[in-house]
């Protein structure tokens, strides 16, 4: 375009645009993109763009171009929802600058004004076209319910941010709503997923939790010295065990206390007591079978319980053995320290069934043995206990 008005066209064609208001205002300096303009030659709508050309500071002349608007309409959204739907950009007094091309669906034309076109045929309230109105003018989006006799559409508008237009696509509600059919087909499967993923969940908490407490129950019943079972955990054991099928056996509850051991401690000091209580556990817990309960109950005083033995005979191999092997205990610190010990026992079920009859008696035996002079061991004999 020149300063006069005289323009040139790529085909050849030649035209004076001084009149139009898209070339006074690019001539001002200004780059425009105008109203849309519908051809005289073939009907569509078009915009045309120009910028100034500037020459030592001023405005020379423009370069221009005209747009199709339609067919960005139709590059940018002509597939939307499958073709099903099919969308429109309009100005803010309802007019269509362009939409996509006729498609069966669509009924409105480019001739139409959509608040006129959408309220004569009854799919939109007068109210409801109003707010729409207002919407637009202030470039809010929103989305209109257009009401056929049998179907719903939406009619969804959104400011383009160019000459206060608006992009207004539209698609009816049975499409819309396929797009997410899938969601109530899957329902159950989802639902059975989550179900499943959610019981595993609390499976797994459940299953940590309990071998955990497992764990803390173990490190509870067990004394941190030996690595026997503590007090608790030893008459928990033997309780157990009492309430079983496996009491029917029989047993021997064994009860074993160091001789002196405060004069260990006097004389080699309280870590040399403690290294000895660890070997005395370390005996006993090599001595005796995996079923036999070994608890260290006391400061230097011991447990042993054995299934399955009523035989006293047995229960004295047993005592003067690990007499015989205490005091071969090396134990270097202890010099020439020979450790000895007192023992008691008590059968059951001949003394006792409980573990408080069974403990008893054989702490009595236990005690009996250290009165009469200590290093032995004692079975318990009801008559002969009550003369003491
Ligand atoms: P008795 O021959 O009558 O059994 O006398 P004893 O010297 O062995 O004394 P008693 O069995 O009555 O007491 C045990 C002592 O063991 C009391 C305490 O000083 C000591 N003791 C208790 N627990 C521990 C411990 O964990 N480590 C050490 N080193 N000594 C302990
Ligand atoms: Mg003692």
């Amino acid at each position: 375009m020149k300063a006069d008005g005289d323009t040139y066209y790529n085909n050849g064609a030649r035209k004076n645009v001084k009149n139009r208001g898209y070339f006074k205002k690019v001539m001002q300096g200004q780059k425009i993109m105008s109203q849309p303009l519908e051809s005289k030659v073939d009907g569509r709508t078009k915009v045309i763009l120009a910028v100034p050309i500037y020459r030592n500071g001023k405005v020379t002349g423009a370069l221009g171009a005209s747009y199709n608007v339609g067919a960005l309409n139709q590059m940018l959204f002509n597939d939307i929802y499958d073709g099903i739907g099919f969308s429109m950009i309009i100005d803010t007094s309802g007019k269509i600058i362009s939409c996509d091309s006729g498609l069966s669906y669509r009924k409105i034309g480019i001739n139409d004004n959509v608040y006129d076109f959408y309220t004569k045929s009854g799919e939109v309230a007068e109210e409801t076209m109003k707010s729409a109105k207002a919407n637009i003018k202030k470039q809010k989006s929103g989305i209109l319910v257009l009401k056929e006799k049998n179907a719903m559409s939406y009619l969804a508008y959104e400011p383009l941010h160019i000459n206060n237009w608006m992009l207004c696509y539209m698609v009816p509600q049975s499409k819309a709503q396929e797009e997410f059919q899938f969601i109530g087909n899957k329902e159950v499967i989802l639902f059975a997923v989550i179900g499943v993923g959610v019981i595993t969940f609390f499976i797994l908490i459940f299953q940590r939790t309990s071998m955990k407490q497992k764990k803390m129950r173990e490190i509870a019943s067990r004394d941190g010295l030996t690595q026997l079972y503590n007090k608790a955990g030893t008459e928990q054991r033997i309780k157990e065990w009492l309430h079983s099928d496996r009491s029917k056996a029989g047993a021997v509850l064994m009860m074993m206390d160091i001789d002196y051991f405060k004069q260990i401690n006097d004389t080699y000091g309280h870590a040399v007591g403690d290294r000895v209580l660890y070997k005395v556990g370390h005996l006993l817990k090599s001595s005796f079978r995996e079923n036999d309960i070994v608890g260290r109950i006391g400061g230097d005083e011991f447990l042993i319980f054995m299934e399955g033995i009523t035989s006293e005979e047995f229960a004295v191999r047993r005592m003067e053995n690990l007499q015989q092997y205490l005091r071969e205990l090396p134990i270097e610190e202890l010099e020439e320290h020979t450790l000895t010990c007192s023992m008691g026992a008590a059968f059951m079920p001949k003394d006792g069934t409980t573990f408080e009859e069974l403990y008893k008696q054989a702490d009595e035996a236990l005690y009996t043995t250290k009165r009469n002079g200590r290093d032995g061991f004692r079975i318990y004999h009801e008559v002969e206990e009550k003369e003491v």
